[in-house]
């Protein structure tokens, strides 16, 4: 496994045991990881892709700029050369896709059901199993026992419950939001990993281990010596040989220039990580097709929370999840997070207030145990006006991207926001005002091959992840996904590339 792999241990290991508020009020060294140095000017000037990253996650994005440079004035892309790439700070949200969104994407929906229960299973994915929204978004077993909610989400939950006809009639159901966070302890070999304690650390500890990460998965492979880990090697680019395929690499320490030998490869560096190292590689200089959910942020006041207390004991990442259902685009589902707000920090929300910050602040301290953050992601499909390109497919290494929402478009996910706010409403969730952080901001990213059975098609993989253009050569990320459903891709992601890896082993 040839990879990057920044990480930062380092930090990781500043943070001492306690929970958000203990730590707060009591630990004199507490700005190394809350806020990290200083807080940029960037991350002062507006909301921008990845606000998430607190200072023990911003390892993810190093050195992107210098090694995967993409030029757009459009499109905010988050890339990751990391250990464990952008899943080190994923918010763990755990969803499958149905037939027939895996049939638009182009996966064999039989295949992928197996899959799915394997990484769920290898993983630990906490989600009831059954309630509105289960049969939509976790059809894999085993599933682990659900969390508990924090107080915020249980009376929204609650609020929800009691007027539920009303909110299903508007087209929107809401269930426990199922994740990759675990409520009981898992053991792979000699590593354990253990049950939330709910500290509300996630965005900044990974102590407990709780929240799923690959690395986990690395560690307990290197363990077994299944897998040989060839860290600092930033791939560029393949050249398929008769018997054997080269990999064309750089040492990120030493700059030096190596090659590796192998007779499958199997490309999974990110939907752009790898769209750029295949058509480097073939020589792809033409615009090609780049997927990414359209995402826009509720800022909601939850009524029956307004100056009531929160209980300290919680987990920081998303609570509840809704499913959203327009009757004139019904496979169309949109999927809604729900978060409670408080170990992101104040000064983040204070920012975006249209108000002194002085008086942000009072009225954030008010707002805070009734604030909810309803995150929406709508599904993406491929226009002429959604496209990358290598600048030089022959050597450079810039891809630009030019991203555009067709006019349809932009009216149906409108559409779709002002009736998520009534329904927010109609549960007692009162919506704010809408925030877009812009095209790319969603982190979801497809794009530039596509799965197909025409063997002609140079920018085609078969089913099996088999690159038409270079048959040694297999994609097992989303870089040949045809279509984006909104749920989030991370589960789909992992259960496809076993399904890929296994085809892989059967050709051998
Ligand atoms: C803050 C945050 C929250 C998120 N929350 C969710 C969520 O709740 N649910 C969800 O489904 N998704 C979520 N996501 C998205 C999720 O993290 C990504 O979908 C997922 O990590 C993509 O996986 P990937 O393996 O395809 O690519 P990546 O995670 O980008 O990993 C790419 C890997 O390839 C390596 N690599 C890249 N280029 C090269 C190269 N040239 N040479 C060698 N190695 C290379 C990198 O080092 C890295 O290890 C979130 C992301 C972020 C940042």
């Amino acid at each position: 496994m040839l990879d990057v792999g920044y990480d930062d241990p380092d930090t990781r290991a500043l943070i001492p045991a306690g929970d958000f508020l203990s730590l707060r009020r009591t630990d004199p060294e507490q700005s190394r990881y809350f806020v990290g140095g200083q807080i940029s000017p960037e991350e002062l000037a507006g909301v921008r892709v990845g606000a998430q990253l607190t200072p023990p996650r911003q390892f993810i994005t190093r050195n992107v700029d210098t090694f995967a440079p993409i030029e757009s004035s459009t499109f905010t892309a988050m890339q990751s050369l990391a250990l464990g790439g952008l899943g080190a700070g994923w918010g763990a949200g755990t969803y499958s896709y149905n037939d027939q969104e895996l049939d638009e994407v182009g996966l064999p929906a039989i295949d992928m059901a197996r899959y799915y229960d394997e990484v769920a299973a290898e993983i630990g994915v906490a989600a009831p199993g059954e309630d509105d929204t289960s049969d939509e978004v976790t059809r894999f077993r085993p599933l682990l026992p659900p969390h508990s909610l924090d107080t915020n989400a249980s009376v929204a939950f609650a609020s929800y419950n009691r007027h539920r006809d009303r909110v299903r009639s508007l087209g929107l159901s809401v269930g426990r939001a199922p994740a990759a966070i675990l409520s009981q302890p898992l053991q792979r070999g000699q590593f354990v990993r253990n049950e939330n304690p709910y500290d509300d650390m996630d965005f900044y500890s990974d102590a407990s281990r709780s929240v799923y990460r690959p690395r986990y998965t690395l560690e307990a492979l290197l363990n077994e010596s299944k897998v040989l880990y060839c860290d600092k090697a930033l791939v560029r680019r393949f050249v398929p040989g008769a018997e054997m395929v080269e990999v064309h690499y750089t040492d990120v320490e030493s700059g030096e220039d190596r090659v590796a030998h192998a007779r499958r490869v199997i490309l999974a560096a990110g939907a752009i990580g790898t769209s750029r190292i295949a058509m480097r590689s073939l020589g792809i200089d033409r615009s090609v097709p780049i997927l990414s959910n359209s995402y826009s942020y509720l800022p909601c006041i939850n009524l029956a929370m307004l100056g009531r207390p929160a209980k300290n004991r919680r987990h920081s990442l998303a609570q509840l999840t809704g499913v959203f259902v327009d009757n004139r685009r019904p496979d169309d589902k949109v999927i809604l997070s729900f978060f409670s707000y408080r170990s992101l920090l104040l000064f983040k929300l204070i920012k975006e207030m249209p108000m002194p910050p002085q008086l942000g602040l009072l009225t954030a301290r008010l707002l805070l145990s009734s604030l909810t953050i309803v995150g929406v992601h709508h599904p993406d499909r491929r226009t002429h006006r959604k496209t990358m390109r290598l600048r030089d497919a022959n050597g450079g290494s810039d891809l630009e991207i030019s991203y555009d929402v067709e006019d349809n478009e932009r009216r149906s996910i409108e559409t779709g926001i002002g009736k998520i706010g009534r329904a927010l409403r109609e549960m007692g969730c009162v919506p704010l005002g809408k925030i877009s952080p812009g095209n790319g901001s969603s982190i979801h990213y497809a794009g530039a091959f596509g799965i197909t059975t025409d063997r002609a098609d140079i920018l085609g993989t078969a089913p099996s992840g088999q690159l038409n253009g270079a048959p040694s050569v297999y994609i097992a990320d989303s870089a040949n996904w045809r279509y984006l459903p909104a749920k989030g891709l991370t589960m789909s992601l992992m259960a496809n590339a076993r399904r890929v890896a296994a085809a892989v082993c059967d050709g051998l």
